[in-house]
């Protein structure tokens, strides 16, 4: 008994304690001298009295009894206890008293506790998760329809996290994701509930509005919470996030149609240049119906060869020689007309179609600058092709480039695979290693859209690449304007510096162009020289292109 870990206690038939031992002062904290002559009750909470009322348990015949419940230790500190109850006879087998053993059950319940929480809280945040969020909406919409009142749901989706992941690693995005879940707290009110239902995904449940503009002035107001400046680490970083907005009973009335509608809309805020919060309306599930029609049209497309490839001339500024050709993808649609690779090649991507198009591509531009080899002066003419994540990220993409090259016999040092920067910063290693093969072969690669994503200089530095591309955006500004002048400048120099080429897309005047070659940029190419072109006009333009300067 004195051994035991577990509290054993006797008491008579009228509840007075007569046996305490070691254990039972370790779980309740009285000495045996405190307790010993007293009644039992002192540990019981009043409403559970009747628990251990020994003629009602034992009389029924029952041996022992087992249960848990709480119990009270000294000061009335309450104690998650399993008991079990025994009677104690005496010889002639009389039912004398009871003797009970009591365990402390504490952790075991903290830790059921905890489960339970695991399974209503996101671990992360601490936010409230999907399930939680559901029983909350039933409980609300319920309310609100016997009221007849309004609630709105705000599907809220960070834009550009994952490159943040990617670059910085995990764990500073967990610390952005967590900072942003208290700047979304503190901008709503208590009684809405946020939930994090995905990696960069949040929704929130506006129980009390009158009207829809009351959700859209919170949308407001937590588009400009998030897009402050977060300090993680040593990382300045910034964020913006797209929201979607449904409206009970307006949009949906129930929980399902809801969540579906505001997902739309926040689909549609992030097309419409993400940054920005919008409503539900007919209108979106149309345009959904018209994204799924692109994709039917897109397979049938590629069976009916209404894609093909246009080509744009790269100039190199100092001499106006035409260096290289970026093919660039078209899709001559039957009803649409020509439809831009901007909104079809997202719908390619989603449905994987981009592998077997891409490789088309790939195929008929190392075809076409084969041919174009023939024509004096361009014996070395480059021909860029632009390159998909999708496409990059496949295990077999170098032994894909490197058949379609060999196939086609064109000099591997004359193609140039053009990838955006949020490509080259997935999976680092696995980059680099396909660079390396790539790069072995002679041939070559360009980051396209430089400047606009996330790149770690200490990455680009273990690239084989042979080019940066400035991305157009940053060229429409100039010159003039201060800050596209200083991040051109910037982004020159550090091409240079890292030993790479430079070229700057879109260039659109002379001015433009003088700047860039006043700062050392190499090549350009944008309207001021060529629109893309069909491969018979691109030949014909080529051949009467002459270098105004020669
Ligand atoms: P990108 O690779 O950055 O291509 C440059 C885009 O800028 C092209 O748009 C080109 O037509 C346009 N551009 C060139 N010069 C000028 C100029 O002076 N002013 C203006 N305003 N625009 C100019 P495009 O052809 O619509 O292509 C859009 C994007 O679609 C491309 O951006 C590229 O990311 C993607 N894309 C095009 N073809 C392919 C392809 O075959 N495969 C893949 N994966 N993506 C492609
Ligand atoms: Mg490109
Ligand atoms: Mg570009």
């Amino acid at each position: 008994m004195e051994s035991s870990n577990d509290a054993i206690i006797v008491k008579d038939l009228n509840g007075i304690i007569t046996s305490w031992n070691a254990g039972a002062e370790k779980i309740f904290g009285y000495r045996e001298s405190e307790v010993i002559g007293f009644s039992i009750s002192r540990l019981i909470p009043s409403d559970r009295l009747n628990e251990e009322d020994i003629t009602v348990n034992l009389s029924s015949g029952k041996l022992t009894d087992h249960f848990e419940t709480v119990r009270l230790g000294k000061g009335g500190k309450p104690i998650d206890v399993s008991v079990t109850i025994s009677p104690v006879k005496d010889g002639a087998g009389k039912v004398i008293g009871a003797s009970q053993v009591a365990r402390d059950i504490t952790q075991r319940k903290e830790s059921q506790e905890h489960i339970q929480y695991l399974a209503h809280y996101d671990s992360l945040t601490g936010l409230p998760n999907r399930t939680l969020l559901a029983d909350r909406m039933k409980v609300a919409i319920g309310q609100a329809a016997r009221y007849s009142k309004r609630l709105a749901l705000l599907f809220v989706d960070l834009d550009r996290f994952k490159p943040v992941n990617d670059t910085l690693g995990h764990d500073v995005g967990d610390k952005l994701l967590k900072a942003v879940a208290k700047r979304m707290q503190s901008t709503v009110r208590h009684t809405d509930t946020i939930s994090r239902v995905g990696g960069d995904e949040f929704i929130i449940f506006l129980s009390q509005i009158e009207a829809a503009e009351d959700a859209a002035r919170v949308a407001e107001k937590l588009i400009a919470a998030i897009s402050q400046p977060y300090k993680i680490k040593e990382h300045e970083l910034m964020l913006t996030a797209s929201i979607g907005i449904s409206i009970y009973p307006d949009n949906g009335k129930e929980a399902a149609s809801l969540l579906r509608n505001a997902d739309t809309s926040m689909y549609s805020a992030k097309e419409a240049g993400k940054n920005r919060y919008q409503f539900y309306s007919e209108d979106l599930t149309s345009r959904a119906v018209e994204r799924f029609s692109l994709e039917c049209d897109l397979r049938d497309a590629i069976g009916r060869n209404e894609i093909f490839v246009m080509y744009q001339p790269q100039i190199e500024l100092a001499t106006r020689r035409v260096i290289g050709a970026e093919a660039l993808m078209r899709w001559q649609h039957p009803r649409r007309g020509l439809v831009s690779p901007a909104s079809f090649i997202p719908v390619a991507e989603d449905t994987g179609l981009i592998l077997s198009l891409g490789e088309r591509i790939l195929r008929e531009s190392c075809l076409q600058a084969r041919k174009w080899h023939n024509c004096r002066g361009f014996e070395e003419l480059r021909v860029g092709v632009n390159v998909s994540a999708v496409q990059f990220r496949q295990k077999d993409f170098t032994d894909v480039v490197l058949r379609v090259v060999e196939e086609t016999g064109l000099p591997p040092h004359c193609l140039e695979l053009e990838v955006t920067e949020s490509v080259v910063m997935q999976g680092v290693e696995s980059v680099v290693q396909k660079m390396r093969i790539l790069d072995a072969r002679g041939i070559k690669m360009a980051i396209d859209d430089f400047g606009t994503g996330y790149s770690s200089l200490s990455y680009l530095r273990q690239f084989t690449l042979n080019r940066l591309k400035i991305d157009q955006s940053f060229i429409r500004d100039l010159p003039h304007n201060a800050d596209a002048e200083a991040i051109v400048r910037t982004i020159a120099a550090t091409g240079r510096s890292l030993g790479l080429r430079v070229i700057a897309e879109g260039i659109e005047t002379e001015a433009q162009a003088k700047f860039l070659q006043s700062i050392e940029c190499d090549e350009g190419q944008g309207y001021l020289y060529a629109k893309p072109m069909v491969a018979n006009d691109f030949e014909a333009w080529l051949t009467a292109w002459k270098p105004p300067a020669a």
